[in-house]
């Protein structure tokens, strides 16, 4: 199954729980537009490679498309579709104002110059100059993109424009526009979800074991909130390899660790006190014993193959599709409640929203008040996505759903008057 051809099934499947019209179904499968681009870029060493890049523009009905962009060598249209259409569920579960977009281009980043990565992003930015825009589409980092190359297109298409037109891309640096919070508002709008969840089950946070795949922006910030608020993180992982500690890992250490020596895994010392570290593969990871696993890397990493191997007692997705819907089904049979991406890692582009509110004012708010902002619309999201799945008795990702496309169904009634 292809990513795009998940997405459309958990649509297929909220859609019959609650009762959705042929023709909303019709209009929220299929994307306004796709864009496919062709990046050249001279290389330092006076060659020429030429990137495959894309752009994908899922739905507008409730305002401009927002997303992030992936700079990744398994970057592919099926994948780039499945993100665009999980952007536009994302915006209208939390109720923002935005519809959902993604880009991508395929390439291994990591193995490009700071040169060449400035260029190739350049010129990506100037094919999608004419598609993107804070009234139409409002791109933001993903994996392997960040502040400064949003530095970049913010950049290039201000001087494109002949105007300065910073909330173009949003995820900037403070420097340039950016909002405070935005580095963390993924994980921060994460916790708030867990929080409440655990609130609802009547189970204290203080001794939980958590496991993290993933230790970028989302995976990082959040293992470190969750030693914050008193869980016990035994495990946490990067594209390599893990490290597990059964008495906990102290975060700021392996996050000191990491930034200084590349990998996780290299963090062998970083245990609550200075004790010591295993090292775990991230299969081993996802097996671990512990009471929730957080998915924070990439998509399709909860399978039907290891599913079954899953012992932890409940699943957050701060990563974008980590659970195919075949393992949904195996998870679900186990009574392991998942707690879905476009809830639990809306707190990312809630923030961003923010910051294109900040950029159109010219007006900025203190971290105190993006805070402040980000908490009651994570709650209330919540709220409706447990109200919805004790009425539908059904998963929390359907409940999403649900919220989102009753949403969106709402918008093409009065937009085009399609029912
Ligand atoms: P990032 O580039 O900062 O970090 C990605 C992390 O995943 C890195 O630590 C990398 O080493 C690790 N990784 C890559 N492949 C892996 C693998 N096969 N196994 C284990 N770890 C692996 O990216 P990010 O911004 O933290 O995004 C991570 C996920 O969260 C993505 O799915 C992204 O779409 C999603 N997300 C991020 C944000 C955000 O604001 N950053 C918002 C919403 C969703």
């Amino acid at each position: 199954m292809s990513l795009f051809e998940n997405t459309l099934a958990q649509i297929r499947k909220a859609s019959d729980l609650m009762g959705l019209s042929a023709n909303a179904r019709e209009v929220l499968s299929r994307h306004e537009r796709i864009l496919e681009v062709s990046v050249p870029v001279k290389m330092d060493d006076g060659t020429v490679r030429v990137f495959q890049g894309y752009r994908c523009q899922h739905n507008s009905l409730r305002g401009p498309y927002k997303g992030g962009i992936r700079f990744h060598p398994d970057v592919d249209l099926g994948e780039v579709k499945a993100l665009s259409a999980w952007m536009t569920m994302k915006c209208a579960v939390v109720g923002i104002p935005l519809g959902g977009g993604k880009g991508g281009i395929i390439v291994d980043s990591k193995k490009l110059s700071p040169r060449e990565l400035e260029a190739m992003t350049r010129e990506y930015a100037r094919a999608i100059t004419p598609f993107i825009g804070p009234k139409m589409d409002i791109p933001a980092p993903d994996v392997y993109t960040n502040a400064q190359i949003m530095g970049w297109i913010a950049d290039e298409y201000s001087k494109i424009k002949g105007e300065n037109v910073l909330g173009v891309v949003t995820g900037k640096a403070l420097a340039m526009g950016g909002s405070e919070g935005r580095d963390t508002a993924t994980s921060m709008g994460g916790m708030h979800v867990l929080m409440e969840y655990l609130k609802e089950r009547g189970v204290a946070p203080a001794g939980l074991r958590v496991a993290v795949q993933g230790f970028g922006n989302a995976g990082s910030f959040m293992a470190k909130f969750a030693q914050e608020a008193g869980m016990s993180v035994i495990a946490v992982s990067d594209s390599k390899n893990g490290v597990f500690c059964a008495g906990g890992l102290d975060i700021p250490t392996v996050m000191a660790g990491k930034a200084e020596k590349g990998e996780v895994a290299l963090c062998t010392n970083a245990g609550i006190g200075g004790a010591a570290c295993s090292v775990v593969s991230n299969v081993e990871l996802l097996a671990l014993d512990c009471d929730i696993l957080v998915l924070s890397a990439l998509e399709n990493q909860v399978t039907q193959e290891n599913a079954a191997n899953v012992k932890a007692r409940m699943i957050l997705e701060l990563a974008n599709g980590p659970v195919t819907p075949e393992a949904d089904e195996i998870l679900k049979g186990m009574g392991v409640p998942v707690i879905p991406d476009i809830l639990a890692n809306a707190g990312g582009v809630t923030v961003s929203y923010f910051e294109l509110v900040q950029n159109e004012a010219n007006y900025y708010w203190s971290a105190e008040e993006v805070q402040a902002k980000l908490k009651p619309i994570m709650v209330k999201a919540w709220m409706d996505i447990s109200a919805n799945q004790k009425k539908y008795n059904c998963t929390y990702r359907e409940a999403a759903f649900i919220s989102a496309l009753r949403r969106l169904a709402d918008a093409l009634k009065w937009r085009r008057g399609i029912e």
